[in-house]
């Protein structure tokens, strides 16, 4: 078996090894230095030599194996490994920020469980249970970085199963733990302890900072936290909190109050919104059609109307055998048309006029939609399309 020396010293990143086995481009040594990934953490890189290690894994054998494309080694070579040190620690400072930030999370919500960690250089994150709130995150937040200004001592603890501190105090998945294994149990001061065998700094203040920058829906595992740690967390935190600044100065708002007048800005626009509709919906069903060689058209613009509005007077017309074309102009333009007439195939006629202003559209005989780019054009898309829909219905002028 390796002997590991990441287990007793996440620190050590240059060792002396020789080689024990070889597979291709993996190398299996006697003792190594790179960690192979493990509990959401990604794997070390690094040099055997002047070769590249591109990836570390435990092999089937529970062996470390080093990935090194292009080697010439034989067993029994002595080699002179060497880690990518600032991608260690960045790994380190993530997984042991994780165990610091979870841990104050659940200060806030005691029942949240944790269902999966990630940890890489490009991104940190940790899956929770469920939905946390912004205001439990900034408490836990804050938590997290008074005990990184503490700078707490990181222990590695090894209990028994039948140790009574584990079920009080330990964070734990007994079932993911072989029944013959001590359980390595990771300490943060005595504010956290977490079941753990990866690699973890010794004190809180190596973290620098903790900052939690986004957080995403995981879909039925629950919401997925993402952090930054260190000179990246002050980073995040400061370009974050200038964008608030000019969100704030865009909405007219003092920063502190940016969310309230947000969330008021929104119930406008909805009121609006619902407004626009009810009048739209009016002036459609208020239009007088043109009989054209015995079939009703009926022809609107209406500004800001939205298209489900459109579609349902189409309907309308359509039912009655009329045809109808409407076109909503505001910041784009949208057309929508139906025929209850076998003479005006609706798709057609759309696509085509369509095609003439760079626009786009489909749908069926019956009834089509599209819109076009420029917002100027809403008129002569009308015009164009009340031409075409005459053509179709046999007359050459609409009057
Ligand atoms: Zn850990």
């Amino acid at each position: 078996m390796t002997e590991e020396l990441f287990r007793h010293d996440g620190y050590q990143f240059e060792f002396q090894a020789q080689v024990e086995s070889i597979d291709g481009e993996l190398v299996v040594l006697d003792r190594t230095a790179f960690y192979p990934g493990g509990g959401g953490q990604v794997c070390d890189t690094g040099t055997l030599d002047d070769y590249l290690v591109t990836e570390a894994f435990y092999d089937k054998k529970g062996d470390v194996a080093h990935r090194v494309p292009g080697h010439s080694y034989s067993v029994g070579d002595d080699v002179w490994g060497s880690v990518d040190w600032n991608r260690r620690f960045d790994l380190m400072m993530g997984h042991t920020a994780e165990h610091l930030l979870f841990g104050s999370l659940r200060r806030e919500v005691p029942d949240l469980e944790i269902s999966k960690i990630f940890i890489s250089p490009e991104s940190k994150y940790v899956i929770v249970s469920k939905d946390v709130s912004w205001k439990d995150i900034r408490k836990a937040v804050v938590f997290a970085n008074a005990a990184i200004r503490d700078n707490l001592t990181v222990s590695r603890i090894m209990m028994s199963r039948d140790d009574p501190d584990l079920a009080d105090k330990v964070r734990i998945k007994l079932d993911r733990i072989p029944e013959e294994e001590e359980i390595s149990v990771v300490a943060i001061g005595d504010i956290d302890y977490s079941a753990c065998s990866g690699v973890h700094v010794m004190e809180t203040s190596e973290l620098g900072m903790i900052f939690v920058d986004r957080k995403v829906s995981a879909g039925k595992d629950g919401m997925a936290i993402h952090f930054k740690v260190g000179d990246t967390a002050a980073d995040s935190a400061m370009e974050l909190a200038v964008t608030c600044l000019e969100a704030a100065e865009a909405a007219d708002s003092k920063p502190e109050d940016i969310v309230k007048a947000v969330s008021n800005m929104k119930k406008e626009i909805e009121i609006s919104r619902a407004s626009l509709r009810e009048s739209s919906r009016a002036l459609l069903s208020s239009v007088e059609p043109r009989n054209v060689n015995g079939t009703f058209v009926y022809s609107a613009m209406v500004h800001g109307a939205d298209r489900t509005v459109m579609a349902e007077a189409a309907e309308k017309v359509k039912s009655k055998g009329g045809v109808a074309a409407f076109v909503s102009y505001g910041e784009t333009v949208s057309a929508v048309m139906s025929s209850g007439s076998t003479k005006t195939d609706c798709r057609m006629v759309l696509t085509e006029v369509l095609g003439k202003f760079g626009g786009r559209g489909g749908g069926k005989p019956d009834f089509a939609q599209g819109g076009i780019p420029d917002p100027d054009k809403g008129e002569d898309l009308l015009e164009a399309m009340e031409d075409a829909i005459v053509k179709s219905l046999s007359l050459s002028n609409i009057n």
